[in-house]
C-alpha cells in the first residue's frame, strides 16, 4: 500500500488530502507538503478523513470504553453517539472488560468517526500481565490493524527510561496505563519494551494499512509537582527520534506530549519546546494546570486545553468530570467533550486570530436573534434547551441593556433619542 505520506512525497495529492484541503479552507497543495514533511497526519476511516496538525483547526478526541470494573457496552456505544453528534473529531475505545472485540465493532458501526485504540489493553485484558508474551502484543495489533482502526497508541518506553523514572523524586511515578503495561511487562520478563526492540515489524504493520501511530506519553505527570522532569525530557527525546524513524517508513506520525498536570505557567513553554524539537503533530491529554479540581476537572482541563492548544498543540484528549474518580457516564461524556471542544476554538483563536463565528454570533446577540445565537453557538443543542422557543433572555427582563439601547439609543445620533425619552 502507498501511505499517505509516500503519495505526498510521490507529488500525489490524494483524495484524503483533498477532502481535508476543502473542510478546512487551504490549498491542497500546500497540505500535501505538510503531509510529505510529516508535519500533517491524515486520520482516515472509509470516506472520512481528518487532518491533524500545523495550520490546522485544533481536533478532539473523546476517550470511551469498558473497564473490567464497569462494563455496560450500551452505555458506551450512547457515548460514542453522544461524541459524534457533539462535534468530537476522534473516538478512543479504551476498552478493557467484557468482550472487547465485541465492544469496538459496535463503536465501529454506532459511529463514522476515525477510531483510535491502545491494542495494549486489550492484549493484557486477555491474557493477564503475568503471561503476556511479545507474540499476544503482536497478534493483537496484528488482528486490530485488520479491522479498519484508524490509529494505535503505543507505549514505547525504553529500560533505560524506566530507570530514569525510578531513580526520579516524583511524587506520582508512571501514571499512564499503557505505559505502566509496559514497564510490568519489561520487568516481568527482564527484556527490552517488545515494540521497539521489533520497531520495525510494527512499522510495517502500520504501513501496510496506513495507521497512524500516536507515541504514548508514558512519562506524563500525575500531578502538577512532577511535570517537565528528567523522564520527560528523555521521553520527548526518544519519541522523537522514534517519530523520524516511523515518517522515513512511511509511516503517519503523531507524538504525545505534555499531557497529565502541567503547572500553567508551564503550559506555553513546553509546548514550544516539542513544536519546535519536532514538527509532528502534538496530541496533548488534558494538561490538568492544577491538582485540586476533582469533580470539575474537565473545567480545569478546559483552561489547560485551551492554554496549550494557543501554544500550538494540535489536538487534545478530553477529561470528563469523573476523572480520577471512576469511569464516565454518557452524561459526563459530554461535559467534558464540550468543555474541551471550548478549550479547542480558544486555542484556534490565539493560534490563528480568526474569530468569524464568534463575531456572527455577536452581530446576532446585539440584533437579540436568539435562534441566530443558538445556531452558531458551539454547544447548539445546550443553547437551544435553554430557550427553546428563542424567547428574550430572563435575565434582566424589561431592562435589557441590548433592548434599552435599541429602544433609546438606536438613532442616528443616540443621544438626541435620550433626551427624547427623558
Ligand atoms: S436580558 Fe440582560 S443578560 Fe439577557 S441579553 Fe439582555 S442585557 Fe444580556
Amino acid at each position: 500500500m502507498i501511505t499517505e505520506i509516500e503519495a505526498a512525497q510521490a507529488g500525489t495529492i490524494t483524495d484524503a488530502v483533498r477532502r481535508v484541503a476543502a473542510s478546512e479552507g487551504r490549498d491542497p497543495g500546500e497540505l500535501s507538503r505538510s503531509v510529505a514533511e510529516g508535519r500533517v497526519v491524515i486520520m482516515k476511516r472509509g470516506d472520512v478523513s481528518l487532518g491533524i496538525g500545523d495550520g490546522l483547526s485544533t481536533k478532539v478526541n473523546a476517550n470511551i470504553g469498558t473497564s473490567p470494573a464497569c462494563c455496560n457496552p450500551e452505555d458506551e456505544v450512547e457515548k460514542a453517539r453522544i461524541a459524534e453528534s457533539l462535534g468530537a473529531h476522534t473516538i478512543s475505545d479504551l476498552s478493557m472488560g467484557g468482550d472487547i472485540t465485541l465492544m469496538r465493532s459496535r463503536i465501529l458501526a454506532a459511529t463514522a468517526l476515525p477510531l483510535t485504540t491502545v491494542p495494549t489493553y486489550q492484549a493484557v485484558a486477555e491474557t493477564g500481565l503475568e503471561h503476556l508474551s511479545d507474540e499476544d502484543l503482536f497478534g493483537n495489533l496484528r488482528r486490530q490493524a485488520e479491522e479498519g482502526i484508524s490509529s494505535f497508541v503505543l507505549h514505547l518506553v525504553s529500560g533505560k527510561l524506566l530507570d530514569g523514572v525510578r531513580r526520579s523524586p516524583r511524587i506520582m511515578g508512571v501514571v499512564s496505563k499503557g505505559g505502566s503495561m509496559m514497564a510490568a511487562h519489561m520487568v516481568l520478563r527482564g527484556c527490552e519494551n517488545p515494540y521497539l526492540a521489533r520497531f520495525d515489524e510494527l512499522l510495517d504493520i502500520l504501513h501496510r494499512h496506513d495507521i497512524v501511530l500516536s507515541l504514548g506519553n508514558t512519562m506524563r505527570s500525575g500531578c502538577i509537582h512532577d511535570a517537565r522532569d528528567r523522564p520527560q525530557v528523555m521521553e520527548m527525546r526518544e519519541n522523537v527520534a522514534l517519530a523520524r524513524r516511523a515518517h522515513e517508513a512511511g509511516v503517519q506520525v503523531i507524538l504525545e506530549g505534555v499531557g497529565g498536570h502541567v503547572h500553567p505557567r508551564r503550559i506555553p513553554g513546553y509546548i514550544s519546546d516539542y513544536k519546535k524539537k519536532s514538527g509532528f503533530p502534538l496530541f496533548v491529554a488534558g494538561p490538568l494546570p492544577t491538582d485540586i479540581a476533582m469533580g470539575n476537572d474537565h473545567i480545569a482541563g478546559c483552561v489547560g486545553a485551551a492554554l496549550a492548544s494557543g501554544a500550538g498543540a494540535d489536538y487534545l484528549c478530553y477529561i470528563t468530570p469523573a476523572e480520577h474518580m471512576g469511569l464516565p457516564t454518557p452524561a459526563q461524556v459530554r461535559e467534558g467533550l464540550a468543555a474541551f471542544l471550548i478549550a479547542a476554538h480558544i486555542g484556534d483563536l490565539i493560534k490563528y486570530g480568526r474569530d468569524d463565528r464568534d463575531e456572527a454570533l455577536a452581530i446576532r446577540r446585539a440584533a437579540l436573534d436568539w435562534k441566530g445565537q443558538a445556531a452558531l453557538a458551539l454547544d447548539h443543542e445546550k443553547a437551544c434547551i435553554a430557550n427553546p422557543d428563542g424567547d428574550p433572555c430572563t435575565m434582566c427582563g424589561s431592562f435589557c441593556a441590548l433592548r434599552i439601547m435599541q429602544e433609546f439609543c438606536s438613532g442616528p445620533d443616540g443621544r438626541d433619542t435620550v433626551e427624547r425619552s427623558r
